[in-house]
């Protein structure tokens, strides 16, 4: 018989776009599923796989270098359609950084080279020659988040683009206009590595629940005792950026 309890997470390029831990959100969402009595199975989507999008409860991509970007950024194209179907439908999505780029119209290097992406956020990345690198703490509507940032792309959202918070420490999209990340229905877009999970349970948390709802109707999360993540959280919010 089917395990109904099954929350399928499907992590996009897992090899090229994979910065400071960022499969360690990976982690945190299926130990959390797990303490919770559900089954997370995970699946990959590489270059050239085939990838059936649609059966992704909880979709999430890291960060990485150009380089990474530049290999994927092709691929990427042949599941847009599918990824911007999830998103309205609601699937829960954390993109980090790189994928946080490609996430939005697209990614220009410094060098000029245009890496389209796939528009699911009304924003464009430039590259700069500046690297906005360190601790970071933003103000979301979910509360305070920390991580670490290291981007020499600067994100402009587009007027109506809403952001996932404001900069407390650090850089945020572009160093200047006080905007982190960036959210459209239920994709969250952010600069945040660290990885940003472990350390901000209520992210991870918000993510589960809307998966769950969607998937099995559930309302209400089980609590889980969040001492040590809570801990994390305020040593990393403590250290200068
Ligand atoms: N290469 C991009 C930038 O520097 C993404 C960096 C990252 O994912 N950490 O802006």
């Amino acid at each position: 018989m089917k395990d109904t309890k099954e929350v399928v997470i499907l992590h996009l390029y897992p090899e090229e776009l994979n910065m400071y831990g960022d499969r360690g959100n990976i982690l945190t969402l299926v130990q959390r599923l797990k303490w919770r009595g559900y089954q997370p199975i995970i699946r990959t989507a590489g270059v050239d796989d085939q990838v059936d999008i649609a059966k992704a409860d909880i979709i999430f991509g890291g960060g990485g270098q150009d380089r990474g970007q530049l290999a994927v950024g092709k691929d990427l194209q042949r599941h847009a359609a599918a990824l911007r179907n999830a998103a309205a439908g609601g699937v829960p999505m954390l993109v980090i950084c790189g994928t946080y780029q490609l996430f939005g119209h697209g990614f220009t290097t410094l060098e000029g080279t245009v890496i389209p992406g796939i528009s699911i956020f009304q924003a464009n990345t430039i590259g700069s020659s500046r690297r906005m690198i360190g601790n970071a703490i933003i103000e979301s509507s979910m509360g305070r988040l920390v991580g670490f940032e290291n981007h020499s792309g600067r994100t402009l959202l587009k007027p109506g683009q809403p952001s996932l918070g404001t900069v407390s420490q650090g850089f945020g999209n572009d160093g200047s206009s006080g905007n982190e990340g960036a959210v459209t229905n239920q994709v969250y877009g952010t600069y945040l590595h660290g990885p940003v999970l472990p350390k901000n349970p209520v992210l991870a948390d918000h993510l589960i629940a809307l998966a769950l709802e969607r998937k099995f109707g559930i309302q209400d999360l089980e609590p889980l005792d969040d001492e040590l993540e809570k801990a994390a959280a305020a040593q990393a919010a403590s250290r200068p950026q």
